[in-house]
């Protein structure tokens, strides 16, 4: 048997990129199956509480203590077999992008420069610029944490949807640790790009290395580091409305941005955010940034977590008011 580091003196805001959350009573980084076991064999004996963390990208942790044990999978090893990669769960997002691109393995171009892991890419189907994680899905392995057993995910069983998956429902919810994830990718593939926020710097003869330097330009122009300040990227989700709720905003915003979704329409819910006139607004410690209306900062890097939370309830309140479109948090509240 290894032994696992227990450690007593963490904090989450030193372990999110909103740089919030209160302390953690147990804290184990694991890099393999077995060292996952040896973490849940203690959290049994302990009776205690399990909160998987990657990156902590998409996260808003509250400031209570939490009183139980934070388990971080760091293994990041990846494998590459003819057209299909399989990246351990630890590994850093990007860096499986770079990857991908730099052995001409098309499909995950469009995802650069996203925060987080490979790991947490399916929990809620990461996407920007059209594509989306599940387009190139193949499976995943996932250690269910009360069995102790590995399993299997296709695609089917993951229940992917817009920026949602099976583990975000409360009977999958930090019920499984997800160990590793495949993409069926296309060697030498031809890339596409739709979004009008990438036109200008790519074309229809844009390689997939050129739509990453493009991607990785526009989100680094447009969206806030981490390390000035404090964010998990976009707090809200993009709203889902009916033909006739679009009917109804394009006659009062023939400004207003809507896209279609399926049957439905999708509005783009930083448009509604700053016309509500959000953007660049304060909050305590907290704020709207400046730069993109759907990002809240962590403005002081002392904001704590209650000073998000009441901002994001405002202006969820605020836009129901103002245009009669409910918003979501992308964002998981974690121990509220
Ligand atoms: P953008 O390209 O300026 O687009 C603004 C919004 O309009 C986005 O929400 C996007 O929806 C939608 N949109 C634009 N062109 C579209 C098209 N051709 N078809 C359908 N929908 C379209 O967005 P941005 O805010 O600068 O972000 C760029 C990309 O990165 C977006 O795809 C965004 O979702 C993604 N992103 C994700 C996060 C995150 O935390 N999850 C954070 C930042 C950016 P979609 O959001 O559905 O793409």
């Amino acid at each position: 048997m290894t032994m696992i580091k227990i450690e007593e003196n963490k904090y989450f805001k030193d372990l999110t990129t909103f740089r919030v959350g209160g302390k953690i009573k147990y804290f184990v980084e694991v890099k393999d199956v077995e060292e996952t076991k040896e973490a849940l064999v203690f959290a049994k004996k302990n009776n205690l509480i399990i909160f998987i963390l990657g990156e902590g990208s998409d996260l808003l942790v509250s400031d209570n203590g939490f009183n139980g044990i934070v388990i971080k999978f760091v293994g990041d090893s990846y494998k590459i077999d003819g057209n299909i990669v399989t990246a351990q769960a630890g590994l850093s997002w990007d860096k499986l992008v770079d990857i991908t691109v730099e052995n001409d393995l098309q499909g995950l171009e469009c995802l650069s420069g996203i925060p987080g892991t490979v790991g947490a890419s399916p929990i809620q189907n990461i996407g920007a610029y059209g594509a989306e994680m599940s387009n190139t899905f193949e499976k995943l392995e996932a250690l269910n944490l009360e069995k102790g057993k590995i399993e299997e995910f296709d695609k089917e069983r993951c229940e992917f949807g817009y920026r949602e998956s099976i583990f975000k429902t409360k009977e999958y919810w930090q019920k499984y640790l997800i160990l590793s994830v495949s993409f069926k990718l296309n060697k030498g593939g031809k890339p596409t790009v739709n979004y009008d926020s990438l036109k200008g710097l790519v074309n229809k003869s844009s390689t997939i290395s050129e739509i990453r330097e493009a991607v990785i330009k526009t989100r680094n122009e447009r969206l806030e580091n981490p390390k000035e300040h404090g964010n998990a990227g976009s707090f809200f989700q993009n709203p889902i409305i009916d033909k006739n709720k679009k009917q109804e905003l394009e006659d009062l915003y023939p400004d207003i941005k809507i896209f279609p979704f399926g049957e439905n329409f999708k509005v783009f819910a930083g448009w509604l955010i700053e016309k509500a006139g959000w953007k660049g607004r304060v909050h305590k410690e907290a704020g709207v940034s400046p730069k993109h209306a759907l990002i809240l900062i962590n403005r002081t890097n002392k904001a704590t977590a209650m000073d998000i939370y009441e901002l994001s309830q405002k202006i969820i309140d605020d836009v129901s008011n103002k245009f009669g479109v409910e918003m979501k948090r992308e964002v998981q509240l974690i121990n509220f």
